[in-house]
C-alpha cells in the first residue's frame, strides 16, 4: 500500500461552552438525539466522557449542507461536559484539549458573565470557535420546521418573526465585535481564520442543527486538517477528565486520547499529586451498547483505543492521579523520559493556574 501503517487523520474534539441555561446541554443532547434518529447504522459511538459522531452520520443530519465526498476527516467527537470550567482545565500539551468550541449563546439573553468568561478563555487558548445562537423557536410568532437547515426555516417566517430575531442575533455580533471579534452570520462568512460565525439554531426544535454540523465539519476539514494527522500505531496522549472510583476496578481514569493509541499492555506516564505515577494498564474499558445496558456490567473491555477518543483506564496505584493532567503511554520510548515529559507538562498547567 501507498499508505503509512500507522498514518490517519483523527477526529477533531469539540467542547461546548456558554453562560448556564443558554441550552449547552439540550444543543449536546440534541445532537446526540438526531444522531441516533439518522437511521445510519453505528450513527453514534457513546464514548468514555464524549460522543463520537462519524462522518456519515453528519452527513444524513445535515443532507445537502455536507457531502461526504467533500471530507476525509472521519468526524467530531463532542466533550459531553459542557461548560468553561472543564474546557480551562482540559489541556493537551499546553493548548486546549479541544480543537474547536461551540459558544452557546441564547438569543434572548445575550452576552451574559460566564459568555464573556468563555470567550476569555477562548481566546487565551487560542481555540477557534462558533457561535450558536440558541433558542430562535422562542422569538415571537415563531413556526417552527424540526430539524432543518436554518436558512430554509427563516424562508418560512413572518417578517415580523424573521425581523425579531435579526435584532437579536446583530445585538450578539455587536457583542462579539466589542470583544475584538469580527463575525458575521455563518453564511456570510468567506474565512473562518478571521472571522467568528454564527449559527442560529433551536435546540429545542433542531432547526440549524444541521448548520451547525456542518460548519463544524467545514472548519474542521479546511482548517485543522494538518493537526487532525496522526500516527494511530503510535504511543498514546491523553488528559484526564475525571478521577473515578469504579466497582470491581477500583480507582480508575476518564481520559479523552487525542494521540496514537493505547493497549492494554501498555505502560503509561499519568500526572499526580506529587510525582508523575507510573503504572500498568490492567484494562481499558468503554461504555456497554445501549441496548445491552440491562445487563448487570456498565462497560465492556476493549483491546486497543486510538485517537481521538474518550476511555476509562483502569490501572493499579492511581489513587494520587489529577483531573487535567497529561497520560503518557510509554511503549518504545525510555520510561524517564516520559516521566519528565509528563512532569514539565503538569508544571506548566500549575503556572497557568497560578496566573488566573
Ligand atoms: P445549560 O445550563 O447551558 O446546559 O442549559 P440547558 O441545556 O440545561 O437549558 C436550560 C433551559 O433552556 C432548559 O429548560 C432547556 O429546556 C431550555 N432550552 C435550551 N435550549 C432551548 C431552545 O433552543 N429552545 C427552547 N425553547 N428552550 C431551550
Amino acid at each position: 500500500t501507498t499508505m503509512d501503517a500507522g498514518g490517519g487523520l483523527r477526529t477533531p474534539i469539540v467542547a461546548v461552552l456558554g453562560h448556564v441555561d443558554h441550552g449547552k446541554t439540550s444543543l449536546l443532547d440534541k445532537v446526540r438525539g438526531s444522531a441516533v434518529t439518522s437511521g445510519e447504522a453505528g450513527a453514534i459511538t457513546q464514548h468514555i466522557g464524549a460522543t463520537a459522531v462519524p462522518l456519515e452520520t453528519i452527513s444524513d443530519i445535515a443532507g445537502r449542507l455536507v457531502d461526504p465526498d467533500d471530507f476525509d476527516l472521519p468526524g467530531l467527537l463532542f466533550i459531553d461536559t459542557p461548560g468553561h470550567h472543564s474546557f480551562s482545565t482540559l489541556r493537551s500539551r499546553g493548548g486546549a484539549l479541544a480543537d474547536i468550541a461551540v459558544l452557546v449563546v441564547d438569543v434572548n439573553d445575550g452576552f451574559q458573565p460566564q459568555t464573556l468568561e468563555a470567550i476569555d478563555i477562548l481566546k487565551r487558548t487560542q481555540t477557534p470557535f462558533i457561535v450558536a445562537a440558541n433558542k430562535i423557536d422562542t422569538t415571537p410568532g415563531w413556526n417552527p420546521n424540526p430539524d432543518t437547515p436554518v436558512q430554509q426555516t427563516l424562508a418560512e417566517q413572518s417578517d415580523r418573526a424573521e425581523q425579531r430575531l435579526n435584532e437579536s442575533l446583530y445585538e450578539i455580533i455587536g457583542e462579539l465585535s466589542d470583544n475584538g471579534f469580527s463575525a458575521d452570520m455563518y453564511w456570510r462568512v468567506q474565512n473562518f481564520r478571521g472571522n467568528i460565525g454564527v449559527v442560529p439554531v433551536s435546540a429545542e426544535t433542531g432547526e440549524g442543527v444541521p448548520d451547525l454540523l456542518a460548519v463544524l465539519m467545514g472548519l474542521s476539514q479546511r482548517y485543522m486538517k494538518e493537526d487532525m494527522s496522526i500516527d494511530t500505531a503510535g504511543a498514546g496522549a491523553g488528559t484526564v477528565l475525571e478521577v473515578k472510583e469504579e466497582r470491581g476496578f477500583g480507582t480508575t481514569l476518564d481520559v479523552v486520547l487525542y494521540d496514537g493509541s493505547i493497549r492494554t499492555d501498555d505502560t503509561i506516564v499519568v500526572g499526580g499529586k506529587n510525582d508523575p505515577i507510573v503504572t500498568d494498564v490492567r484494562a481499558l474499558l468503554q461504555p456497554r451498547p445501549l441496548e445491552e445496558i440491562r445487563t448487570e456490567k456498565r462497560f465492556e473491555k476493549v483491546d486497543e483505543v486510538t485517537a481521538a477518543a474518550g476511555v476509562k483506564i483502569a490501572a493499579p496505584d492511581l489513587d494520587e492521579a489529577l483531573a487535567g493532567a497529561p497520560v503518557r503511554v510509554v511503549r518504545d520510548r525510555p520510561e524517564e523520559e516520559v516521566v519528565e515529559e509528563v512532569r514539565q507538562e503538569l508544571a506548566d498547567i500549575s503556572v497557568d493556574t497560578a496566573e488566573n
